[in-house]
C-alpha cells in the first residue's frame, strides 16, 4: 500500500461518504423519491462514524473508538437495503432491521469491555454488512426487467460487489494466525475497494432514480391521465412497434380498428356537468379495457373518442363492433348523480396486416363508417 496508512484511507472514507450523502441528499430533495433519503442517510451513517472516532478516542482511549466505525458500517448496509425496498415499494423490516444492530453493537461493546481483539468486531460487522448488502443486491437483481434499461442491473452488480468487498475484508482480518502487521496490510487493500465501491453506490442509485424519473415521464406522455388509457401518441408508438415485428408474408393476420364517439355526450356534460362527465368517460374506459384481450390496443383518442386496435388476429369486425356497443351502452354508469345511461356509435374497418393500405387509411375507413353510424341514428355500428 506504500505510503498510504488505514487513517489516511479513512479520512477519505469520511469525504467521499460525506460527498456521496451530499448529491444523493440533492437527489432525494428534487426527485422526492423515498429510496434517496434512506441512500443518503446510508452514507451519512459512515461519514458520522468516522467523524465522531477523533473526539471518542480523546475521550475514551483508542480502542473505544473503533466500534462506532465498525458499527457504521452495519448501519450503512442497513440502510442501502431499506432505500433499495423503499425505492421498489416493498415492506421495509424495522425491527429486524433494529434487531440486527443491536446485537452487533452488543458483540462489540462485549469484545471492548472484555479487553478482546476488536478485528473481531470489524470482522464479523463486515461479514454481516456484506450479507447484509448481498440481499439488496439480490432484491434489484430480481427487479430488473427485461428492456429496462439496466439500470437496476448496474445497481445489483455494484451491490453485489460491495457486497463481495465487505465479505472478503472480513475473512482477511480474522486474527487467527497472522500478526498485526498484516491484519493492517489486508485492512487497507479492501479498505481501498470499499472506497471505490462507495463512489460506484452512489453513481448507480443516481443513475437507478434517473431511470424511473425517465420511466414516469414516458408513461405520461403515453397514457391519459383521466382514464389511464393509451393516449393517441402512446397508441401510435406501440403500433409501429408491432407493425415492425417479422412476419412471414404468408401469416400476416387482418387488424380490425373500431373507432367509438359517445352519443350526444356533450347533453351529459349540460345536464349533471363535466364531474359527472368524467366520471362516464372513466367508466367506459375500464368497460373497453375490461372487455379487450391482452394483445389489443384500446386508448382514448380525443374528449370523448375512443379506438381499439386489434392486431393479433383477424376478427369478426362485425360482432366484435356490436360487443363494444353493448359494453358501453348495455348497463347504465353509477355516478355521484345516480345511474346516468350513455351510448356510443361505432365506427369499423378490416384490412390486411402491413397490406397497401396504411393504417392512417384503415382509421379514416372507420371514422367514415363512424360518421355513418352517427347519421343513421347513433347507438349502432357500421363497418366500413
Ligand atoms: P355526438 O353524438 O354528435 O357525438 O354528440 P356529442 O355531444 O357527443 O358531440 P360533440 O363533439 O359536440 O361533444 C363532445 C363533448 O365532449 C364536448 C365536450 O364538452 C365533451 N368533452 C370532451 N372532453 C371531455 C372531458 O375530458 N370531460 C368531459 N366531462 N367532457 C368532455
Ligand atoms: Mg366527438
Ligand atoms: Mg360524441
Amino acid at each position: 500500500m506504500g505510503t498510504l496508512d488505514t487513517d489516511t484511507l479513512l479520512s477519505v472514507y469520511l469525504a467521499l461518504s460525506g460527498l456521496t450523502a451530499l448529491f444523493t441528499l440533492a437527489g432525494g430533495w428534487t426527485t422526492r423519491k423515498p429510496g434517496l433519503w434512506l441512500w443518503s442517510g446510508a452514507f451519512m451513517a459512515s461519514l458520522v462514524s468516522q467523524a465522531v472516532r477523533p473526539g471518542i478516542a480523546e475521550l475514551w482511549g483508542l480502542q473505544a473508538s473503533k466500534p462506532p466505525g465498525h458499527l457504521g458500517g452495519v448501519v450503512h448496509a442497513l440502510l442501502v437495503l431499506a432505500g433499495m425496498q423503499a425505492f421498489l415499494g416493498q415492506r421495509i423490516r424495522w425491527l429486524a432491521m433494529a434487531s440486527v444492530f443491536g446485537v452487533m453493537a452488543a458483540f462489540s461493546y462485549t469484545l471492548l469491555a472484555t479487553g478482546q481483539s476488536l478485528w473481531w468486531s470489524l470482522s464479523i460487522t463486515q461479514a454481516v454488512s456484506g450479507l447484509v448488502m448481498a440481499h439488496a443486491a439480490w432484491i434489484a437483481w430480481r427487479a430488473r426487467q427485461p428492456g429496462g434499461g439496466g439500470a437496476l442491473v448496474l445497481m445489483g452488480v455494484v451491490l453485489g460487489m460491495a457486497a463481495l468487498v465487505a465479505l472478503a475484508r472480513a475473512a482477511s482480518i480474522l486474527p487467527v494466525g497472522v500478526s498485526m502487521a498484516q491484519l493492517d496490510v489486508a485492512n487497507e487493500h479492501w479498505l481501498m475497494a470499499t472506497l471505490l465501491l462507495v463512489v460506484a453506490e452512489g453513481f448507480a442509485m443516481l443513475v437507478l432514480v434517473n431511470s424511473a424519473l425517465r420511466d414516469e415521464v414516458a408513461k405520461l406522455a403515453d397514457f391519459d391521465p383521466l382514464t389511464g388509457l393509451l393516449n393517441r401518441r402512446g397508441l401510435r408508438s406501440r403500433l409501429e412497434r408491432i407493425m415492425q415485428a417479422p412476419f412471414p408474408q404468408h401469416a400476416r393476420p387482418d387488424m380490425a380498428v373500431a373507432v367509438l364517439d359517445l352519443d350526444e355526450f356533450k347533453g351529459i356534460n349540460d345536464r349533471f356537468g363535466h364531474q359527472v362527465g368524467d366520471e362516464v368517460l372513466a367508466e367506459v374506459a375500464r368497460r373497453l379495457h375490461a372487455g379487450s384481450g391482452p394483445g389489443d390496443l384500446v386508448a382514448r383518442t380525443g374528449g370523448e373518442e375512443f379506438m381499439l386496435v386489434w392486431t393479433a388476429s383477424g376478427c369478426q369486425a362485425g360482432a366484435v363492433g356490436e360487443q363494444i356497443r353493448a359494453l358501453v351502452a348495455g348497463s347504465p354508469v353509477p355516478s355521484q348523480v345516480g345511474d346516468v345511461g350513455v351510448t356510443t356509435s361505432v365506427g369499423i374497418a378490416t384490412g390486411p396486416w402491413q397490406g397497401n393500405e396504411s393504417f392512417e387509411g384503415l382509421v379514416r375507413r372507420a371514422d367514415h363508417a363512424l360518421y355513418a353510424a352517427k347519421r343513421a341514428g347513433r347507438n349502432r355500428v357500421v363497418s366500413g
